[in-house]
Order: C-alpha cells, then sequence, then structure tokens
C-alpha cells in the first residue's frame, strides 16, 4: 500500500526534489516542504501518514525541534536523515522516538524498507494502544470485580467494581495474596488454592459458584471465572472476574419455594380433585384422558385407570356427544377460557360441566380440566315442572270458566281466553292492568268488595253470585269461585278466580220461582175457595136465617128480640168484612202492590189510634202495656203496623181464658224497636211455630173452630213486618201462653 502520503522536510532544495522523484517513483504521495514553520503548519493540515526529517534544518528551528514538536501534536512516524553523526543532535534526537536514521546519500533499497517498516510498526502500535485502552476501559468500568493474579498468588491489579460489589477499596487488596484478603472465606482457603492451580493451568473452564464476605460482613453469594493471562512484565497469571448473584440466588431460591408450595398446592388440588363429588377429568388436546377423579369412574361405571390415555369416542361414549364435548375442549384450548356445557345421555341421565384450562408456566393452556355435576334429578324435576305447568295451561285455556288472577290489590294480571269472550274485551292486553271493579257492576260493587276480603281472610270463597259487567257496559249474572295463592312461605300473593256465566241458570230459577209461585197461588186459590166458602157461608148463613126470621110475616118479634137478631146481624157482616179486607191485604201482598206509606213515628202515637179497638179486643182480660221510656223513632205505616198489633192482641184474646192477662211489651234493641204481644193461653206445640205464620194455616183446635177465623191473619202480618224490614216470629209453651214478637228498624235521620 504505497499511497501512504509522505512529509518531507529538506532545506537543501535539490536533496529535496531527489527524494520526492525518488519517492514518487515508489508510488508515494509527497509533500516536500523547507523549513521547520512550514513542516509544523502543513502537519496539523494535511495529517501525513509520516514524517521525514532532516536532523540538520535550517532556520529558526532545527529538525529534532520541529519532530519534537509535532510528536508531541500528532501521531505521526518519523524518520530523520542525517549526513554526518553529531553525537548531541543524535542523543537529542532519540527523545522524539524516531523510526530511524537514514544517511544520506540515500539508497532506493534502504529508504524504501525503512519507510515501509516506519509504517507497519506505527499501524501495528496503534493497534496495540487500541486494544490496550479497550481493555482497560473494559477493565475500568466492568460492573464485575476483576483481579490480576501473578504466579505467587498476589493481587497485582483490580479494578473499582470491588468496592462496588464488594465494599473494598483497591488499596486493601492491592500486593496481598489473595487468599489472605478480607474478603476471603478462611475456611475456603484450600479450595480457592485449589482452583487457583487449576485455573494456572488453564484447566478451569467453568463458572466457580461459592460465597465471600462482604465489607459489611454479609456472606454473599458470588459467581466468578479464572482464565490464565501474561501480566504486563511478561510472567502467567491469571484472570478472575467476579460477580455477586445474590439476588439471582435468592430469586432461585424464590423460584424453588414457590414450586414447591404450587406442588403442594396441586397435590391438594389433586386430593381434592380425587374427592370430589363432582366428576372431575383432564384432558389433552388430543381429547385423550390424562386424569379421571373417582366419581367419573363411578357415574360411568368405568374403572378410573381404563380412561387414561382414551378419548371419550375410544370409550364407546355417544357419537354425538363426544362431538360436542371435542368442540367445547377445542375451543377452550384456542381461546384459553372456561366454557360452561350441558349434556344429557340417551337414557335421560344430564350433566352441568365446566370446562376450564389448565396452563402452563408461560400462561398456555396445557389441557382442560372438565368438572361435571349430575343434574339428572334436577332436569326431571324441571321437566315435570314444564310439563305440569303446560297442562295447568292447557287447562286454564280450556275451561268453561272465565279464569283470572289478581294480585292483592285486585290488579288483573293474567286471563284466559275464555274470560275475553265471557266478557266481550278483544284481547289479553286490553284486560290485564285493570282493576277487578271495572269488572263488577255497580249493584254488586260493595259485595265483591266483601267477598274479596273474605278470600283474604279464609283463603277460599266457593259460588258467590254477583253481576258482572261486560265491555259494553251490558250486566250479567255471575258466580265467582275463588282462592288465594300463596308464596312458599306461606304468605298470599295473589287470588285466582273462576267465573261462571248463571244467566241461563238464572233464567231458569227465575222460570221455576214463577211457575212454584203460581203453583202457590193455584193452591191458594183453591185453599181459598174452601176457606172462604167455608167461612163465608157461616156469616152469611146466620145473616140470611136472621134476616128471614125477622121478615116472617106470620111473627110478630118483640123489641128485645129484634134488636138481639139485629146484633147478631151486624156481627156477622163485620166478620164478613174483614175476612173480605184479609183477602184483599193478601192479594195485595202477593202481587206486591201493597203500598207502604212510611212516616217516621212514635209508637206510642200507633198505640193511640188504635186504643179503641184494643180495649175492645181485650175487654174480657187484664190488658197492659210495657214500654220504655227510650224507644226510638220507626219509620212506617202506621195504619198497617197498628193492624198487626191488634191482629196478635185479639188472637192472643182469642186463644186464652178470660180474665187472664196480656201484655203489650215495647224495648229497643240496638238499632230497632222489639214489640211483643204475651197471652197466658193455650199456646201452641213447638212444630207448629213456624207453620202459624202460613197463609190459611189453622189449628184445628176446639178453640179455633170455636172463634173461626180464615188463617190470614199471621201471614199478613209477616208480609206488613218484613215489607218494612223487620221480623216477626213466635215462642210458646203449649197450654202456658205464647208470645209474638216483630222488630222494626229505627227511623235514622242520616242514612249512612
Ligand atoms: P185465625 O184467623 O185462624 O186466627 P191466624 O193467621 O191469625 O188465623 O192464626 C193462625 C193460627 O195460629 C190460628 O188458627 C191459631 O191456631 C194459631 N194462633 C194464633 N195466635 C195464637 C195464640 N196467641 N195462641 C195460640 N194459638 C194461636
Amino acid at each position: 500500500m504505497n499511497s501512504a502520503l509522505i512529509l518531507v522536510v529538506e532545506d537543501d532544495s535539490s536533496i529535496a526534489e531527489d527524494i520526492r522523484n525518488r519517492l514518487k517513483g515508489m508510488g508515494y504521495e509527497i509533500l516536500v516542504v523547507h523549513t521547520g514553520e512550514d513542516a509544523i503548519r502543513h502537519a496539523g493540515e494535511i495529517a501525513p501518514d509520516l514524517l521525514l526529517i532532516d536532523i540538520n534544518l535550517q532556520g529558526n528551528i532545527d529538525g529534532v525541534e520541529t519532530a519534537a514538536y509535532i510528536s508531541s501534536r500528532w501521531d505521526i512516524p518519523l524518520i530523520y536523515l542525517t549526513d554526518y553523526s553529531d553525537e548531541t543532535k543524535l542523543e537529542e534526537s532519540k527523545a522524539t522516538s524516531p523510526m530511524a536514521y537514514l544517511t544520506k546519500p540515500l539508497k532506493d533499497r534502504e529508504l524504501q524498507i525503512n519507510i515501509e517498516m516506519a509504517l507497519r510498526r506505527h499501524r501495528i502500535g496503534n493497534l496495540q494502544k487500541a486494544s490496550e485502552e479497550k481493555y482497560k476501559a473494559i477493565f475500568e468500568n466492568s460492573r464485575d470485580a476483576i483481579f490480576c493474579i501473578d504466579e505467587q498468588g498476589t493481587i497485582v491489579d483490580v479494578n473499582h467494581a470491588l468496592e462496588n460489589s464488594f465494599g473494598y477499596k483497591k488499596a486493601e487488596v492491592m500486593d496481598k495474596h489473595f487468599a489472605e484478603i478480607e474478603l476471603a472465606i478462611p475456611e475456603m482457603k484450600e479450595e480457592m488454592i485449589g482452583l487457583y492451580e487449576k485455573a494456572l493451568a488453564g484447566k478451569l473452564n467453568y463458572w466457580v459458584y461459592s460465597e465471600i464476605i462482604h465489607k459489611d460482613g454479609r456472606r454473599i453469594f458470588i459467581e466468578s471465572c479464572h482464565d490464565p493471562i501474561k501480566l504486563e512484565n511478561g510472567k502467567r497469571g491469571i484472570l478472575v472476574i467476579m460477580r455477586d448473584v445474590t439476588r439471582r440466588k435468592e430469586a432461585e431460591q424464590a423460584i424453588i419455594e414457590r414450586n414447591e408450595l404450587l406442588n403442594a398446592q396441586n397435590e391438594q388440588l389433586r386430593a381434592i380433585e380425587e374427592y370430589s363429588p363432582e366428576a372431575v377429568a383432564r384432558v389433552d388436546r388430543h381429547h385423550r384422558h390424562l386424569y379421571v377423579n373417582a366419581a367419573q369412574a363411578k357415574s360411568t361405571g368405568i374403572p378410573q385407570d381404563e380412561w387414561i390415555g382414551k378419548t371419550s369416542r375410544e370409550l364407546g361414549f355417544p357419537k354425538d356427544i363426544c362431538t360436542l364435548g371435542e368442540n367445547a375442549i377445542d375451543e377452550v384450548f384456542r381461546t384459553g377460557k372456561a366454557k360452561r356445557l350441558e349434556i344429557s345421555f340417551p337414557d335421560g341421565q344430564s350433566f352441568d360441566s365446566i370446562l376450564s384450562p389448565e396452563l402452563d408456566t408461560e400462561g398456555k393452556v396445557k389441557a382442560v380440566i372438565s368438572s361435571s355435576r349430575d343434574i339428572t334429578a334436577r332436569k326431571q324435576i324441571e321437566n315435570e315442572l314444564r310439563q305440569s305447568r303446560e297442562a295447568l295451561r292447557a287447562s286454564l285455556e280450556a275451561s268453561p270458566y272465565a279464569i283470572g288472577v289478581m294480585n292483592l290489590q285486585g290488579i288483573i294480571t293474567y286471563v284466559s281466553p275464555q274470560t275475553i269472550r265471557m266478557f266481550g274485551y278483544e284481547n289479553v292486553e286490553e284486560m290485564l292492568g285493570r282493576n277487578l271493579s271495572d269488572f263488577v257492576a255497580e249493584t254488586s260493587r260493595e259485595k265483591t268488595a266483601h267477598n274479596f276480603q273474605e278470600i283474604l281472610r279464609e283463603g277460599i270463597s266457593r259460588d258467590t253470585e254477583y253481576d258482572a259487567l261486560k265491555k259494553d257496559g251490558t250486566p250479567f249474572a255471575a258466580s265467582i269461585s275463588a282462592a288465594v295463592i300463596r308464596d312458599v312461605s306461606g304468605k298470599p300473593i295473589s287470588i285466582i278466580g273462576f267465573t261462571k256465566d248463571i244467566t241461563d241458570r238464572k233464567r231458569a230459577e227465575e222460570e221455576e220461582a214463577r211457575s212454584r209461585a203460581l203453583e202457590e197461588l193455584d193452591r191458594m186459590k183453591t185453599a181459598l175457595l174452601a176457606s172462604v166458602s167455608h167461612e163465608l157461608r157461616t156469616p152469611l148463613t146466620s145473616i140470611k136465617g136472621l134476616a128471614s126470621t125477622l121478615l116472617q110475616p106470620d111473627v110478630s118479634w118483640d123489641h128485645q128480640t129484634q134488636q138481639e137478631f139485629l146484633y147478631e146481624i151486624d156481627q156477622a157482616a163485620n166478620r164478613l168484612t174483614y175476612i173480605v179486607s184479609d183477602l184483599i191485604d193478601m192479594s195485595q201482598l202477593e202481587a206486591g202492590t201493597m203500598r207502604m206509606e212510611n212516616m217516621p213515628i212514635k209508637l206510642s202515637t200507633i198505640l193511640n189510634k188504635i186504643n179503641r179497638q184494643l180495649t175492645t179486643a181485650t175487654q174480657k182480660h187484664k190488658f197492659e202495656i210495657k214500654a220504655a221510656y227510650d224507644l226510638p223513632i220507626i219509620d212506617c205505616d202506621e195504619v198497617r203496623i197498628g193492624h198487626v198489633i191488634t191482629n196478635l192482641v185479639s188472637n192472643a184474646a182469642s186463644y186464652s181464658d178470660e180474665g187472664t192477662t196480656i201484655t203489650l211489651e215495647a224495648r229497643r234493641a240496638g238499632e230497632k224497636i222489639e214489640v211483643s204481644v204475651t197471652d197466658r193461653g193455650i199456646g201452641i206445640a213447638q212444630n207448629e211455630l213456624e207453620r202459624v205464620f202460613d197463609r190459611f194455616y189453622r189449628l184445628e183446635t176446639g178453640v179455633t173452630r170455636r172463634r173461626g177465623g180464615s188463617g190470614l191473619g199471621l201471614s199478613i202480618c209477616k208480609g206488613i213486618i218484613e215489607r218494612h224490614g223487620g221480623k216477626i216470629w213466635a215462642e210458646s209453651h203449649e197450654g202456658k201462653g205464647s208470645r209474638f214478637t216483630f222488630t222494626l228498624p229505627a227511623y235514622k235521620i242520616f242514612d249512612d
């Protein structure tokens, strides 16, 4: 490589020119200058590869001074040109470390060899310097402590990392035997020397793990490597690189402990899996079983060891179930996420399985663990429940009853299709959310409200009739049976009602009642005819007989006898009048045409008005009135009620002996007035007590026959009292007397 640039410094122009030509001929690039100043200036600018300089340079600065200056500034190899030997100059020039001295006149070969040698040595020197620098940099900047130890075991160099890593200053170890320094553990001395000798022989080509003592007293773990080297003095030695691995050791220890813990946990998990009541299996990505627990073996009837290494398919499980399972396993392997699966076998056995990924240390799925619970019983119950729900739904829909469910506030929450039809609605939505009262006619609202309370109280109510209301407002007769629906704790949550349209039944009942009424009327007419014909005939016969007797032309009756006959006729006519008026009253009551002229009145006022009749009727008896002082005012038809009282008093007189006492009592009974008539007469047999109020009913005793009567009196009384909203009844002891009592509601000033 001849392209080197050479700076030639020569004051003799002809020699300079000669050198230029020769060097050019050798292929070098040349710059020739004649003074030291020029040389210094150009050396900085062109950075020549070599300086060829005349040692005896003329001018301000000579060759040695120029070379010394240049060498101190730049790293340029130097060759001196000499023509005579000036010993002092030569001595001076040595300090500038020239590569060679060439004596003029120059020989070509000598010139070229020396130039080439100088260039080469300079290059090598540079390389060496660089590698030394590099080594030094590594040595000083290393984070590992580096020791140089000579053949005697003395530490000849050590870097700064010693202090950083282990706390010792360089001076503390320098020039000491490596096994004697503080850092070394005394009981390991022999071992260290053994290692050292091995290293010196070049046989320790592995990392050594041992312990040393840190300056702060701790024993710390180190790793070190030992290599034989040639020391600066050319002798053998070793280089020890030492590193603190306590952290790593601790980390390793932690990993070991964690692994032990994991293993212990895994052991526990295995034990849990093994004895779990759930069937547990572990499968690989080829669906082969790595493990199954006792429960899985038991539920399938396949022993635990027979599973291992086999797929469900190989074990003969149904194909479609295997496919389902395999797809799920593949998915868990793919996604790393757990998956839930429900499996039903053809024999009805069902399992609820959870497939979860088992991860390796890198977080990859290494197996899938399936844990399955036998849900056959639950499934069966669910099925039965579904069936019974279905059956319930079907029966609700097929039922002829209108079925509705409402909550405890009476809000409709369910209606059956029949309900929609019965109440004339279009669809379910129209009915849901409405209140029960929307489906009840005004006339029955109060009744249904009571019924609702009764259901809540009693839990059930049967066949309550009411007037239901269609969507278009038409009422219809209905009957409802209802029951409370309770939650598991027995708390009522809603009410289910079964409604029947009873319009037809009602009509039939009315029809029947009407025909019964007609029959009754018929029977009554017959009885009336029989009774009336008899009862009318008796007075008529006596009227006719007495009148005919009086009218006999051939007999003349004295005044007294005439008067007696006329009195009898008058009495008989009275009886006829009573009978006829009773008949009229009766027929009016029957037909519902009897008019009541109610007004608020005191009982005493009524008694005053009928005083004469009462006295006449009881003139042969002792008649007494016992009235309480706090009697309420009553709302009644005074004439009719007067009639009732007269009737009861005259009956009492008729059926008791003369001279006995007849008592009329009146008292308040809550919101009512109670009036009774008591006699000490013949009384009435217990079994007849009810019937005395029947129409035309008469007890055929001697007294009654003697007295005569239509048998209508008490039934008219009953009709009148009931029309007033009161009650009438009889009590009696045969042979001792009777008591007839009636009640009437008190007059309410404010009708609440
Ligand atoms: P009558 O016109 O026959 O009195 P009622 O309807 O008044 O008709 O009475 C029906 C029957 O009740 C009477 O025939 C009688 O047998 C019986 N009866 C009514 N009042 C009394 C009484 N105070 N004591 C006993 N029997 C009575």
